[in-house]
């Protein structure tokens, strides 16, 4: 039932709720808009015969992951961290890659402990952190698989395409209680590159470096099951290379500011359309062509740029304050507690700054999924 008292200070809203009844800044899922997301990206991995190992840093959500998995084609997710990991597989997500080099020693306890109860693939590109992960698995009794990261150009994470990367795959094979597994080649930078003829360009080159790095392990005995990478910006390339076998889109569930200009036609490329907003408030309107909302750096992020206010040509979200969000009104039309629907600049960091989002369908508050792996860093 209702309960005024909590709902405000525990939670943005009830379920059923109207739009307008919702405490603001919130953090909104259009579940229509998800959906179709979604259920798309089923269609492009079903039609280029690749896995979808939907990436959770999007939204750190137990219940989309699920749905992603239930509904999305996905064949299980990623995350970035071990705690992250820890919070999915309570979450009730059993195949989890985490898309990064795990190096500390309580965490690649965890991360041992935690492939106990679910399939736990990890990424590597050092032998001395092959040898720990090892080591910890033998004590917990597990078995992790290990991808190498290949650095195909985004000068991150990862060793050298070719020699470098067969080196550190027989070390893995020859690992006790680790499964060498294959590749992990992700190229960041690329996939964001606005212009599309630079991108194609850039990826282009990962992929071909990604396709004779695997030819040579397999020269030398070792095969790649898992060939991973790609995001919202570039799937389709490597999703249709012949190379990758598995794409790690977290984006395209929400589609956030930046990628609706990487992807042009605002935002609705292939049909991904936006689905993530935060709810403000204009709560000052002191001067006729400036009006001042709620939603400051920590309701919505700001790295990839402001926010976009969505359906309002003319009127800017400008600067953000930590707690007010500056908007430029040119044509006077906004008044105190109209309610401005911002589409995040980027939509990761966005979803790590609420503890729940509210998915809300023709008007109403339909459900409230805790944001479950929020602040999950470690
Ligand atoms: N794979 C890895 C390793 C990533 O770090 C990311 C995002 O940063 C992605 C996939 C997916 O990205 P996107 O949200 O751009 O679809
Ligand atoms: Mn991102």
């Amino acid at each position: 039932g209702r309960n005024d008292l909590e709902i405000g200070y525990n939670v943005p809203a009830a379920i059923g709720d109207r739009v307008e009844d919702i405490q603001t800044p919130a953090l909104i899922v259009d579940l229509a808009a998800f959906e179709r997301n979604v259920e798309r990206m089923r269609g492009y991995v079903e039609s280029m015969n690749v896995r979808l190992r939907a990436h959770a840093k999007t939204h750190k959500s137990a219940d989309i992951a699920r749905y992603q998995m239930a509904k999305g084609g996905a064949c299980g997710v990623c995350c970035q961290k071990v705690s992250e990991a820890e919070a999915l597989v309570r979450g009730g997500i059993s195949d989890v890659l985490v898309s990064n080099e795990v190096t500390g020693p309580l965490k690649i306890k965890r991360l041992a402990r935690l492939a106990k109860d679910a399939r736990i693939i990890v990424c590597v590109d050092d032998a001395a952190n092959i040898a720990a992960l090892s080591a910890a698995a033998q004590d917990a009794g597990s078995t992790i698989e290990v991808l190498v990261e290949i650095d195909c150009g985004a000068r991150r994470c990862g060793v050298q395409p070719g020699g470098p990367v067969l080196g550190l795959a027989r070390v893995a094979a020859a690992a006790p209680n680790l499964v060498f597994s294959g590749l992990q080649a992700y190229h960041g930078t690329a996939q964001h590159i606005v212009d599309p003829a630079e991108r194609s360009a850039e990826i282009a080159l990962a992929v071909d470096m990604t396709r004779d790095t695997v030819q040579l392990l397999k020269q030398h005995g070792l095969d790649c099951a898992i060939v991973g990478g790609a995001g919202t910006g570039s799937f389709d390339m490597e999703g249709s290379s012949g190379v990758y076998n598995e794409l790690q889109c977290g984006s395209y569930v929400f589609m956030d500011a930046h990628y609706g200009r990487v992807r042009g036609d605002n935002g609705v490329v292939g049909g991904f359309e936006h689905a993530l907003f935060v709810l403000t408030s204009i709560m000052s309107k002191t001067e006729a062509t400036r009006a001042v909302c709620d939603a400051g750096h920590k309701a919505v992020a700001v790295d990839s740029g402001p926010p976009v206010v969505f359906g309002r040509p003319g009127i800017t979200y400008l600067v953000a304050n930590d707690e007010h969000g500056k908007i430029d009104d040119p044509g006077n039309l906004l008044a105190i507690n109209d309610l401005l629907w911002l589409v995040p600049g980027h939509c990761d960091p966005t979803s790590n700054l609420h503890d729940w989002f509210v998915g809300i369908r023709n008007g109403k508050v339909e459900t409230l999924w805790p944001v479950t792996a929020r602040g999950k860093l470690y």
